[in-house]
């Protein structure tokens, strides 16, 4: 059977179960790289210019970690899902990218993902993926479309049982989850997928405010609607493919009657850096919800981030305190 390695970084947090449906639909077995370890960061790290940002440097980690283990690697360049909305740069170049740092790497499935170039140029980059594993294209069509259907059921798992990402993928794949306690204080955290939940990137983060007695919100958990919503109220119309998960959670969290939103950005990210800006200010402005922002890079280090976690949740612990007693 033929082996398609999936690289367990980027994008994998928001299409996994599409993408693995698509390549089981054509008799391909995925093979998805372990967990990012500190050797997958420094392996990956040799291999690219030092400015690079933190997430691309862990996702050549994990396609170093692959290199022997499967006949193909799956790296899609996703320029743009939303009509005139484009997707950082980097996104757009990660085959080509892959290629010229990782020679060994096997030959890679590269599709380009492009909405404004139109339905039909779309359909084709499909079936040109598919056609490696199979030359029927009622299958490839088939697989095509049993893998969007695995998209909207991974997201609608997540919207209504509120399930962050790898909750998502591990109840899809048979697991037992956490239940809810709806009575639980809440804290949301605001950034892309592959920095709330790796966790050898953000050191445990969503670890560390659960064993405070906190459930974690996530932007996956909220509707279109709800992303759209608050972008329109903070920034007029997005520009960037990351701005829901940034700007639109963040804004509609701060008016959510959470405990605190925490903001997790990577060193080094220009649409970062003026998107959570934004959030930022808001938060600022109205004065409602304790806003921290955390910025990750390679050399942060486990105690600072709990320390300034530990200050931040004392902060929320104070104010909540303040207010009762004003109460009173
Ligand atoms: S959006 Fe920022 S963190 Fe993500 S790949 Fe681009 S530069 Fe890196």
């Amino acid at each position: 059977m033929v082996k398609v390695g999936i690289p367990r970084a980027l994008l994998y947090y928001q299409y996994y179960p599409m993408w693995k449906t698509f390549f089981e639909e054509l008799r391909a077995e995925v093979v998805v790289s372990p967990p990012t370890t500190q050797a997958t960061l420094a392996v990956g790290s040799s291999r690219v210019v030092a400015d690079t940002c933190l997430p691309v440097k862990v996702f050549c980690g994990h396609v170093l970690a692959l290199v022997d283990k499967c006949d193909y690697m799956f790296i899609p360049a996703l320029r743009s899902v939303k009509s005139k909305i484009y997707n950082c740069s980097k996104f757009l170049g990660l085959p080509d990218m892959t290629r010229a740092v990782i020679p060994e790497c096997p030959p890679i499935l590269d599709i380009d993902i492009d909405i404004n170039k139109g339905k039909r140029k779309l359909y084709q980059y499909i079936y040109e993926l598919g056609r490696h594993l199979s030359w029927n294209p009622l299958k490839i069509r088939r697989a095509a479309l049993a893998a969007w259907q695995a998209h909207h059921e991974y997201k609608e798992l997540m919207v209504n049982e509120s399930l962050i990402p790898p909750q998502a993928i591990a109840r899809i794949d048979g697991e037992e989850t956490p239940s809810l306690n709806p009575d639980q204080p809440t804290i949301a955290l605001v950034g892309h997928p592959y920095l709330l939940y790796d966790e050898l990137i953000n050191h445990r983060l969503t670890h560390h405010l659960e064993q405070a007695g906190y459930r974690v919100l996530a932007p996956e958990m909220l509707t279109t609607d709800q992303l759209e919503t608050a972008i329109t109220r903070l920034t007029g119309r997005p520009y960037w493919t990351y701005e829901e998960e940034v700007v639109g959670s963040g804004g509609h969290y701060l008016e959510s009657g959470v405990e605190g939103v925490i903001g997790v950005v990577a060193f080094g990210c220009g649409p970062d850096s003026l998107m959570m800006d934004m959030v930022q200010r808001q938060a600022i402005r109205l004065k409602t919800t304790p806003f921290m922002n955390l910025t990750l890079e390679e050399h942060t280090a486990a105690a600072g981030m709990v320390t300034r976690l530990e200050a931040f949740l004392d902060m929320i612990q104070r104010r909540k305190r303040k207010e009762a007693e004003l109460c009173v």
